[in-house]
């Protein structure tokens, strides 16, 4: 048997950290056991998915050492590597379950779907689909089709037992079919789902090994019962541990910079990343840490593998990548590394415009332009008194820029210039006195510099993004409660009583304080 690995990203936001994990992991499986590894693309949501994105999850990957044997972009035997190339396969075969009797085509509305929710949710059950059209005669199928009803495809999920699998990693898994809802397989567009598209993909493109997230876990059942309704022998499920950020939760962009690109911009050399990734759920015999790829791919062992999360920590990023620039950036090249990091020509061009006349010597064009060129900026502890805001509310602020940005999937400086304002306006602040002056803090780490919107754009989106995130922190960042009540505030087109509520608050633990220390007094 020839092993064969894939991975199969999404191509609907930037390229993730989670994605170059199992990359690797994949890959280094494959060159292990001499087998291929294959990239494919699954776009069936035809809403979020890109061709930019698409073309960002191979520059990423490939900008830390990652290699595919067949994929969209290097072809191969088994393609197409792009599933909304596929949508004619994905429905033969679903007609083939239908025609079995395995799947059905369910005329549930999305209203009809929201009250069984509700009604489930009111009795304090599994919130899901109550199976009302599993049953239906031919006759009446045929009628609502004739009277233009349209339908999704959904699978025939045993009713009683449970479903057993054994994984490579986490060992039997047990599942009560109880859990497991029909799953839709085709959407009334005739669009696959995740499931069917994945499934059928893995069979036909003879993947041996099947190496993702734990995060799928819940959706392998489904996958497990696909294969036993066409016939087909399941592939070994391998589910990695999840990457944690360093507080122990799922490491998110809400909170931690995870696109690929970030690493890159700041500074991070390729090598070490890759290597710092090996470490995540891994541990090498002797619990060595510092190893090329090479290393890994010979000494590769499944049983390795951990089964909790593992940490994605900067810090040791941080150290990983210091022996690495010791260890494998001799002297003589360490400039020229640098120089190919920070001093790419067009971008430094794309910057004199904005410095030409605001300097009275070279000597001030560092002092001016330092932020260009930190990976990593340190706040000085005044920095966020900005008149008009009280302690912790520029937070908010930044908080609603980033979700802006990231609306307008837009970090270009007429768009940045654009949410400035919408930001003031919906916190009733004032634009030139507030907002500007908290945005060229949290880019810049001062109040002075180059025009900010042009900066940011140089600066590039992945550096700004983690600046924000960093100066929210930096003032005291925001609670997953306050962080869903500003969410519904923005989302109402009125965030002022979030600047209110938070001065209230502080007022309260203020007069706490008072009251605490006159009662101990
Ligand atoms: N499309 C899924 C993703 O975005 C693939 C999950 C899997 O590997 O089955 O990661």
């Amino acid at each position: 048997m020839t092993v064969r690995v894939r991975i199969a990203p999404s191509p609907t936001g930037d390229p993730h950290v989670g994605t170059a994990y199992m990359a690797l992991f994949n890959m280094a499986f494959a060159r292990h056991h001499g087998g291929k590894f294959i990239l494919r693309i699954e776009d069936t949501d035809r809403k979020r998915s890109r061709p930019e994105y698409e073309q960002s999850i191979f520059d990423s990957l490939r900008w830390c050492g990652i290699q595919w044997d067949e994929g969209p972009d290097v072809g191969g035997a088994y393609g197409p590597y792009r599933q909304s190339e596929r949508t004619e396969i994905y429905q033969q075969y679903c007609q083939q379950l239908l025609d079995q009797g395995k799947a059905y085509k369910c005329f549930a509305t999305a209203e009809e779907l929201q009250e069984m929710r509700e009604i489930a949710t009111a009795q304090g059950e599994r919130s899901g689909y109550d199976r009302r059209y599993r049953n239906l005669s031919e006759a009446e199928v045929q009628q609502r089709i004739g009277a233009g009803q349209t339908y999704t495809v959904r699978l025939k999920v045993p009713l009683t037992g449970e479903c057993v699998y054994q994984d490579a990693i986490k060992g039997r898994i047990a599942v009560p079919w109880a859990d497991v809802d029909d799953q839709v397989l085709l959407k009334s567009d005739g669009f696959p789902t995740y499931h069917l598209a994945n499934v059928i993909d893995d069979y036909t493109m003879k993947i041996t090994h099947v190496i993702r997230g734990d995060e799928w876990m819940s959706s392998t059942p489904k996958h497990v019962y696909l294969y036993e309704a066409f016939g087909w022998e399941p592939p070994i499920f391998m589910h990695m541990p999840l990457l944690l950020g360093p507080d122990g939760k799922k490491l998110s962009k809400r909170k931690n910079p995870t696109s690929m690109f970030y690493y890159r911009d700041a500074g991070y050399l390729p090598e070490a990343f890759l290597n710092f990734l090996s470490l995540m759920g891994y541990s090498m015999p002797g619990d060595r840490e510092i190893y090329p790829l090479s290393d890994l791919v010979q000494e590769f062992d499944v049983s390795r593998v951990g089964v909790s999360g593992a940490v994605f920590d900067l810090k040791k990023l941080d150290w990983l990548n210091q022996q690495y620039i010791i260890n494998s950036v001799p002297v003589d090249q360490l400039w020229s590394r640098i120089e190919q990091w920070a001093f790419e020509p067009t971008r430094l061009q794309k910057l004199m415009p904005l410095v030409h006349t605001r300097i009275k010597h070279f000597g001030e064009f560092f002092d001016l332009c330092d932020f260009f060129f930190i990976g990593d900026l340190n706040y000085p502890p005044d920095l966020f008194h900005i008149h008009g805001l009280k302690e912790g509310q520029g937070a908010l602020l930044l908080q609603v820029v980033i979700w802006l940005l990231d609306a307008a999937e837009d970090w270009g400086s007429a768009s940045l210039h654009h949410v400035s304002k919408e930001v003031a306006k919906l916190f009733g602040v004032n634009h030139k006195k507030v907002v500007m002056p908290l945005l060229f803090a949290a880019i810049m780490g001062k109040r002075f510099g180059p025009p900010l919107f042009d900066s940011v754009e140089i600066l590039g989106k992945f550096m700004a993004r983690a600046r924000f995130l960093k100066a929210i922190e930096a003032q005291g960042g925001l609670s997953k409660r306050k962080s869903d009540h500003l969410k519904a505030a923005f989302e109402a087109g009125d965030c002022s009583s979030c600047l209110a509520e938070q001065e209230s608050g502080e007022r309260k633990s203020e007069d706490k304080n008072t009251a605490d220390s006159l009662s101990s007094s």
